[in-house]
């Protein structure tokens, strides 16, 4: 039976448990992608990856492979995909094999889907959709220190910073459709401040991935964090995913939220409270 109640006792008690012990638990990954978890037996309890909660990076919710990684890398990249470099360093030439490949590959999924890929209407299909992935795709390539170049600011500013309703497109990485939305973000500074306009680059340099929308939100979070050392970091998304609206279950309409908070917001329900004032959410 399906009551709604109960799942919410089963999830808290899943949030609690995974707050108390941090640590990325590779089967519940596996299982939440596939659209499986299972909240009726708890799995056995393991030992903390940490050794004192201080080494838990930003005291934050437990973390995927993707966030665990160092945030940004020496060369100014940020959790890029296995194949970032290589694309970021082909020459034109290999670039343009590169789509010719991704290319073909689309050939072969619409003739498996009952489609003539030589008829009129799709015959440059297949090269276009190659181009629109490595577009929708692209801030694997984005290089933290071009995002954010020379709009850290020293100001001795400690109140509320927030930009709302930044637009997101993004795919989901389950289903490779469309996700998108809005996000908001808020951060209470620390001597340092970003020049506005780059939240917004940080965000779309993380949502031109591949990814889930939890994820999105928190290296959204964790990389203010690191580039800016704030008192603390709100972010917030609200997104519509393809995969659910147009498929499954079709809940047409239906909006996910994900929110992540750092610092002070996680710390003070008066910080967060004036946060979710600010959104109109309360
Ligand atoms: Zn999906």
């Amino acid at each position: 039976m399906y009551r709604k109640d109960q799942i919410d006792k089963e999830l808290s008690a899943k949030i609690k448990s995974m707050e108390l012990d941090s640590g990325y638990n590779q089967e519940q990954e596996e299982e939440r992608a596939n659209g499986t978890i299972e909240t009726h037996q708890p799995a056995p309890k393991k030992e903390p990856w940490y050794k004192k909660l201080s080494d838990v990076p930003l005291n934050t919710r437990p973390a995927s492979p993707y966030t665990l990684n160092p945030p940004i890398d020496s060369d100014g990249l940020s959790w890029p995909s296995l194949g970032a470099r290589e694309r970021l360093e082909s020459s034109n030439e290999e670039s343009s094999s590169r789509e010719s490949r991704i290319a073909e590959a689309v050939k072969t999924i619409l003739t498996e889907l009952g489609e003539d890929p030589n008829r009129e209407g799709l015959l440059e299909t297949p090269e276009r959709y190659a181009r629109a992935m490595l577009f929708f795709t692209k801030g694997y390539e984005d290089n933290i220190k071009d995002v954010i170049k020379r709009a850290v600011f020293e100001e001795d500013h400690d109140e509320m910073v927030i930009v709302k309703d930044i637009e997101i497109y993004s795919l989901c990485e389950h289903h490779l459709v469309p996700f998108f939305g809005k996000c908001h973000i808020a951060y209470i500074p620390n001597k340092k401040v970003l020049g506005l306009s780059k939240l917004a680059r940080l965000a779309e340099m993380y949502a031109r991935r591949f990814q889930v929308q939890e994820r999105l939100t928190k290296q959204i979070a964790i990389a203010l964090s690191e580039i800016l050392q704030p008192r603390g970091v709100a972010v917030v998304i609200e997104a519509t995913h393809m995969c659910m609206v147009s498929r499954g279950v079709q809940k047409s309409g239906a909006i996910t939220s994900t929110s992540c908070m750092l610092g002070c917001f996680r710390a003070q329900q008066k910080t967060r409270d004036e946060f979710l004032t600010l959104l109109g959410r309360r």
